[in-house]
């Protein structure tokens, strides 16, 4: 199946041809460690992650880099207001960075994103840096002023190409911050000569430190290629940053396209409003680890369609959190069937559900396949559950048919990233031995026992349940 992917760079959806198969390049933009990651940080990079096992899915190889910006001025400013002077900084932005960066990855573990191949940081890459900004100079597009070296957005007549804003068109709007000596109000900083005390490394234009827009451009390149396929982040990051990464690196390369397709995730809300931290409305990762399971979030998340704008409530994700309950009792309830199964199915019979759920693999790839619908993809899945549910009532109940069902749904979800661990959970053994005392009375007609043994379960919060295949329990 064809896969079709909406480039921001064209405006529609185009059909997945890679520079260089199987082999797909992937570059990420990544974080800022200076603070903890919010939610705007989990739907970007599970989008990608999504994005990457749907490709690996479909037979290509992903090499993803995304990077670390470790040296930057909010990470200067926390380290300032930490230490209270202006001694030591860098060691201490290195400490700040090292932090967040580890809270970072541990809540991406939670929620399941894959590690990229690598994570480059900035500070190990200055020397590239500087090498890029002297290419551009001694092309006539970079130039100095006192405090520091620009790039020159006059010299490069593609400028806007990718957000579709044309520079006369944002003079007039002036809606950026005029700056003495530009040449362009859009004119943007390749480096930052150091203020008295900031964290600075050498360069030829004095002490200081790269730009955020240049480091992007050296680390992808350096990692991936002069050219390469897809290159993401949240729709916030395509003006400016993402424009003056194309400035820069066509400008220096001379190679067009540098990358092939652009992909943007769309926004955040939080009960509607934009997330900010001064209307309250700001949740870091860790706050919403505490009210639901990371899975739930990644679940509910994929639920929508990753171009389009999420909103986030408790009650939104109350009812993600139900959805995602409704496939992990399924799960469950195949479990225990299994267990209780009376045996093989006829070769026939494997072949006959095999086929019928069928259609909603096929409606599971055609939605992945169209620009990574993963709502559309859940939904199919949502449907298949649908249809085994009522074969179940039916009367479905040998093993190899029970087991295909579990299998297909797990790993359909799987593909997703969203997985169902604890459905499956044990009972310590003490619990399972009353359980297994009571079947036992039951059968021999001891209902005072039985019924004892259903109320000492009751009072440890174990709900019983008597269906046609045995016992089944549940926390309550
Ligand atoms: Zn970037
Ligand atoms: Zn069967």
């Amino acid at each position: 199946m064809t896969i079709s992917l909406y480039n921001t760079a064209s405006r529609r959806k185009e059909d997945l041809f890679p520079i260089d198969p199987p082999e797909i390049k992937m570059y990420v933009c990544g974080i800022t460690p200076y603070d903890e990651s919010h939610l705007g940080h989990a739907r970007a990079y599970i989008t990608f992650d999504v994005i990457k096992r749907y490709l690996v899915h479909a037979g290509y190889k992903v090499r993803h880099v995304q990077n670390i910006t470790d040296i930057d001025d909010k990470i200067i400013a926390k380290a300032m207001q930490e230490t209270g002077e202006r001694t030591d900084l860098k060691q201490k932005c290195r400490e700040i960075a090292e932090k967040y960066s580890a809270s970072f990855f541990d809540a991406m573990d939670k929620l399941n994103v894959l590690r990229a191949d690598v994570y480059p940081k900035a500070t190990d890459h200055i020397p590239e840096m500087i090498d890029w900004i002297k290419g551009l100079e001694a092309k006539g597009i970079a130039y100095e002023l006192p405090d520091g070296i620009y790039f020159s957005v006059g010299s490069f007549s593609d400028y806007g190409k990718l957000s579709g804003r044309r520079l006369d068109e944002q003079e007039e709007g002036g809606r950026v911050k005029e700056h003495k000596g530009k040449k362009n109000p859009f004119d943007f900083v390749l480096w930052k000569k150091a203020k008295e005390g900031e964290p600075s490394w050498p360069s030829p234009w004095g002490e200081g430190r790269p730009g955020w827009h240049i480091e992007c451009s050296v680390m992808s390149t350096k990692y991936l290629g002069q050219q390469f396929d897809i290159h993401g982040g949240g729709l916030d990051l395509e003006f400016p940053h993402h424009e003056n990464e194309i400035a820069q690196t066509e400008s220096l390369t001379g190679k067009r396209p540098w990358v092939k397709y652009w992909l943007h995730n769309g926004f955040v809300t939080v009960n509607k409003e934009k997330m900010s931290k001064s209307l309250g409305n700001f949740f870091t990762l860790k706050d919403i680890f505490e009210k639901f399971d990371p899975m739930v979030i990644r679940f509910y998340i994929l639920s929508t369609h990753y171009r389009s704008p999420i909103n986030y409530s408790d009650a939104e994700m109350r009812g993600g959190a139900e959805a995602y309950d409704r496939v992990k009792q399924f799960l469950a309830d195949l479990d225990f069937m299994l267990e209780k199964s009376p045996g093989s199915a006829p070769m026939v019979e494997l072949n006959d559900i095999i086929e019928e759920l069928q259609p909603y693999l096929l409606k599971f790839e055609a939605a992945m396949s169209d620009d990574f619908n993963s709502a559309g993809a859940i939904a199919a899945l949502f449907e298949m559950i649908k249809y085994c549910r009522k074969t179940l009532d039916e009367g479905e109940d040998e093993k190899e048919c029970l087991q295909y069902m579990r299998d297909t749904v797990a790993t359909y979800f799987g593909h997703l990233g969203i997985t169902f661990a604890s459905a499956g959970e044990e009972l310590d053994s003490a619990l399972a031995a009353l359980i297994s005392e009571r079947e036992t009375a039951r059968a021999n007609k001891d209902f005072k026992r039985s019924d004892e043994i259903r109320d000492q379960l009751k009072g440890k919060g174990i709900i019983l349940e008597d269906t046609p295949y045995g016992t089944k329990w549940s926390r309550s």
